[in-house]
């Protein structure tokens, strides 16, 4: 039976107000510690494109004040009586969700993300009714089902955006057989080189994948091609390397976040090709229907992943030290942050220091 939570534990953090695009600082309550909660000191935040959406209220569905944040890295300061598995100091991140049933078929199968009743880590509504809030805040309060250790060989500030970045590529590919015998060199292509996008690359690299980055911006080439391994690069506003490419690739993953035309992608890909549409841009993509049609190709898109498969991605980070390429971020600079965001100035994750060893507050 849940315990109703007393919202006791005030925090201090910064939010959104209203759609201006800038947060502010903010002091808010948190729930008490329940039985079955784990209490982190945050010490990292990773800011997720989707943020800048809710900010923004580009989806129209943000509830203010938001404080926004669900790339979440720290350390354990409390735990519940019913909590073993974790202690005071462990190293761990919460990612997308926060809270699901725990109780229909797609829990059982742990894919939480799925669960009619998921509950977001910030603008998602907890099961007492209250508005949950991010982890652009010095604190949080997990359920342990909604925590993921991080590997002592990888460090919490690149690794939090593996938190949301990294599982939201990573589930989609394990699904559509990438990262087995199956893709092993198959050919990848990624569209738009932001925070997901970079971790997609790595991603497909280590898996044995030939990987095409397909982006607006010429200035990422030399960096996807030395610093990513990426094996070929296409300016997508170039429509002789559009055409050059076509028919070319098994797989896309689409990570652009503004709105778009997914013919000219679709035109990339082989007979049977399959696109994963991970991004969400404020209005609907364009999908004409003769790409789709003459190749037999198809579209589906992914949300986050489920927490027994973040944890088995974050193991495997920690196995083939993969990070994410980040810029630290004081927390007297995410406006700015949020600014260059928006104009796709990052390579390729800002994260914020909120309690980390430099941090300034
Ligand atoms: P990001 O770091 O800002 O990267 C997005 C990339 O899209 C940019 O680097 C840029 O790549 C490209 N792009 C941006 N504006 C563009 C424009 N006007 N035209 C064409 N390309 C443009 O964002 P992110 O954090 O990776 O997130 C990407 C999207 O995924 C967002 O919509 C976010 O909300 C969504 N998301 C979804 C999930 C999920 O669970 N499905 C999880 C996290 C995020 P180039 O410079 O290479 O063109
Ligand atoms: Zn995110």
């Amino acid at each position: 039976m849940e315990v109703t939570p007393n919202h006791t534990q005030t925090v201090s953090g910064w939010a959104a107000t209203d759609e201006s695009g800038k947060v502010a600082p903010f002091i808010f309550k948190r729930r008490e510690n329940g039985v079955d909660d784990v209490t982190i000191k945050v010490e990292y935040c990773g800011m997720c494109h989707t943020d800048l959406h809710f900010v923004n209220n580009d989806w129209g569905i943000t509830m203010y004040p938001v404080v926004p944040g669900h790339e979440i890295t720290g350390v354990v300061t409390k735990v519940g009586t019913n909590v073993s598995t974790f202690k005071a100091g462990d190293r761990v991140g919460v990612g997308c969700i926060s809270g699901s049933c725990l109780d229909c078929e797609h829990c059982a199968r742990s894919e939480e993300n799925y669960c009619d009743k998921v509950t977001l880590t910030y603008n998602g509504v907890f099961w007492d009714g209250s508005v949950t809030y991010g982890g652009y805040s010095g604190m949080f309060v997990a359920n342990k089902r909604f925590l993921v250790r991080i590997p002592d060989s990888l460090p919490l500030d690149a690794a939090a955006p593996l938190l949301c970045a990294g599982i939201t590529v990573y589930s989609p590919m394990k699904q559509h057989g990438m990262l087995d015998q199956r893709g092993a060199g198959r050919r990848l292509g990624v569209v738009g080189l932001g925070g997901l996008g970079h971790v997609a690359v790595k991603f497909g690299k280590a898996f044995g994948l030939r990987v095409t980055v397909i982006s607006t911006s010429p200035a990422k080439e030399r960096e996807a091609r030395e610093n990513l391994m990426a094996d070929d690069f296409v300016l997508s506003t170039d429509q002789k390397q559009m055409q050059a490419m076509a028919r070319s690739l098994d797989y896309v993953i689409d990570t652009v976040s503004a709105s778009h035309s997914l013919g000219p992608i679709l035109e990339l890909l082989k007979v049977n090709g399959k696109l994963v549409l991970v991004a969400a841009p404020d209005k609907p993509v364009e999908l004409p229907s003769f790409p789709l049609i003459f190749g037999k190709r198809t579209v589906s898109g992914s949300m986050t992943g489920g927490m027994k498969e973040t944890q088995e991605m974050m193991d495997l980070c920690g196995e083939h030290g993969i990070t994410c390429d980040i810029e630290l971020v004081f927390t007297d600079r995410i406006n700015d942050a949020l600014a260059r965001l928006a104009r796709n100035d990052v390579r390729y994750r800002f994260v914020l220091d909120i309690g980390g060893s430099n941090a300034r507050l």
